[in-house]
């Protein structure tokens, strides 16, 4: 009977002894040792109870067996639920409690702390830690290496993912069957993925970056993936031979491209880098073609929608850019407070709807309705604008969006102009509170290493330039600005920071 994602991405791996897995010590994983696990562990997740239907929630380094897991999961026709190992016991108790898994499974490490987290949730709670060991995996080791795939439509849900959440409490977005592979199918054709590539990964797996887009491509493609625990400028460097393609966030880039090593020479052979989770410099795209000779291939995606923009494979990979929406992604630009679409070139929401558009948030009926209209449209909460040739660029977070003294100021416009200036590295914009104007633009400054940005000189470079209101009225220099995971500039801990700064 059929299971619509195990039957494209794991099915065809049974039996096959070409390789899937590449670790950094060199051993190697071939698809049907993989496929043999996943049924192993398959039957585990039914002898623990979990029925159709039933969420698997891990919070698991990343590993061949945890990414075992969540094929496993697909294959009993489960829901998976990935959690990023980031998370206190307080918060993982937030998620156990919401989304009320029937098993949980967790490293040694962690196991006395989360045990009674697992109990007031009502979840199994079985061990899996970063080497593959624990009582899951011991466990599945005498299970039969064949198993019979639950049926799952097209509609029926694959995985739970909480979005990252940095206002607010996180959603779980249910992500069917049909979201995950029709996105995985496009993608694969839009970056010519085939079996001969071999992706380094690098990036986390309990995010749609990670998981989906980079996992989900590779495994419908019969390709392999060198499949590092983190990333590391070293092991990537050293590993970048053995390569054919690499997904990454903006930081990952500049990190290679702060190291001489990582030359022209060295990803000469490459096919192809993609990018996304975060905004990448336009500076970051040039100076990386001056460098290696590859421009970056920049796509856009957040974790209820998977992938919904993405530059050309051929064709201008443009930066500062998302590129065009994906085949079968519907892209509109609308005023935020009316839902009409705006004439182009003009700056607001961004809306979406297709087939990669997930189903709602787990048990949140009203704000599911707040941001997934009834014709399908997702309200993305980004802004963006479609230029003349139809390239997509975001603007920024609506969440981000400053009024000050009345007006409406996008913080990438100024942080644009505010990285241009001397000294400057990087910047990020800000809305503090302000007794006269309700907020005021306020920017912080990350230095260029052994170079000191004079705030006064960089104030008046800006006055020429920029309408006195959208002029920040305060500049901050400091070491680093606050990133989570994947490279995302946390506002929100930059506005609790600098909150004071115009206080009566
Ligand atoms: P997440 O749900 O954690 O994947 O976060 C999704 C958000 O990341 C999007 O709504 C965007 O705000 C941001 N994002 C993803 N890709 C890009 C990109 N290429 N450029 C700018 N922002 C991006």
């Amino acid at each position: 009977m059929a299971n619509v994602l195990y039957d494209a991405l794991f099915a065809p791996m049974e039996g096959s002894d070409r390789r899937l897995l590449v670790l950094p010590d060199g051993r190697e994983i071939s698809a049907g040792a993989f496929s043999a696990m996943v049924a192993r562990f398959s039957h585990a997740l039914v002898a623990a109870g979990v029925a159709p239907g039933d969420r698997v929630a891990v919070q698991v380094a990343k590993s061949p067996e945890a990414l075992a897991v969540y094929a496993a999961t697909v294959a009993a026709g489960g829901i998976f639920l990935p959690l990023n190992t980031a998370y206190t016991a307080e918060e993982v108790s937030y998620f156990l409690g919401n989304a009320t898994p029937k098993l949980f499974l967790c490293d040694g490490a962690k196991e006395a702390a989360l045990a009674p987290v697992a109990k007031s949730a009502g979840a199994g709670l079985q061990v899996l830690s970063a080497d593959g060991s624990g009582s899951f995996p011991e466990g599945a080791a005498g299970f039969s290496d064949h198993f019979e795939p639950v049926a799952r439509s097209g509609d029926d849900l694959a995985a739970f993912l909480y979005t990252s959440g940095t206002t607010g409490r996180s959603k779980g977005a249910m992500l069917t069957h049909s979201n995950l592979l029709s996105n995985a199918e496009v993608l694969a054709q839009e970056w010519r993925f085939t079996d001969a590539d071999v992706l380094l990964h690098a990036l986390p797996i309990f995010h749609t970056h990670g998981l989906f887009v980079a996992c989900n491509v590779v495994c419908l493609t019969g390709g392999a993936m060198i499949f590092l625990p983190g990333f590391d400028r070293d092991e990537v460097i050293r590993l970048l031979p053995q390569a054919t393609s690499m997904m990454g966030v903006p930081t990952f880039y500049t990190r290679l491209l702060d190291d001489p090593r990582f030359d022209r020479q060295l990803v000469e052979h490459m096919r192809l880098f993609t990018s996304g989770s975060a905004p990448l410099l336009a500076e970051t795209h040039v100076e990386f073609e001056g460098r290696t000779g590859h421009r970056i291939l920049e796509r856009y995606g957040m974790t209820e929608t998977n992938m919904n923009t993405s530059n050309p494979y051929e064709g201008e990979r443009r930066a500062g850019t998302v590129g065009f929406p994906l085949p079968g992604v519907e892209l509109k630009i609308v005023d935020p407070s009316t839902g009409e679409t705006l004439p182009r070139g003009e700056a607001g929401m961004i809306e979406v709807r297709g087939p990669n558009v997930f189903k709602g948030y787990w048990q949140m009926p009203e704000k599911t309705r707040e941001e997934l209209r009834e014709d399908g449209f997702f309200i993305t909460g980004d802004i963006g604008v479609i230029d003349a040739e139809g390239y997509v660029s975001i603007v920024g977070r609506a969440k981000d969006l400053i009024i000050t003294g009345g007006y409406n100021v996008y913080p990438k416009e100024i942080e644009l102009i505010l990285d241009e200036q001397e000294g400057v590295l990087e910047s990020a914009v800000i809305g503090v509170p302000h007794p006269d104007f309700g907020e005021a633009v306020f920017g912080v400054l990350v230095a260029r290493a052994g170079e000191t940005p004079d705030p006064q000189a960089i104030m008046a470079g800006l006055a020429g330039r920029l309408a006195k209101f959208k002029q920040p009225k305060g500049l901050a220099v400091v070491a680093e600005l606050p990133r989570n995971t994947m490279g995302k500039v946390q506002k929100n801990l930059l506005r609790d920071q600098f909150k004071g700064r115009f206080a009566k």
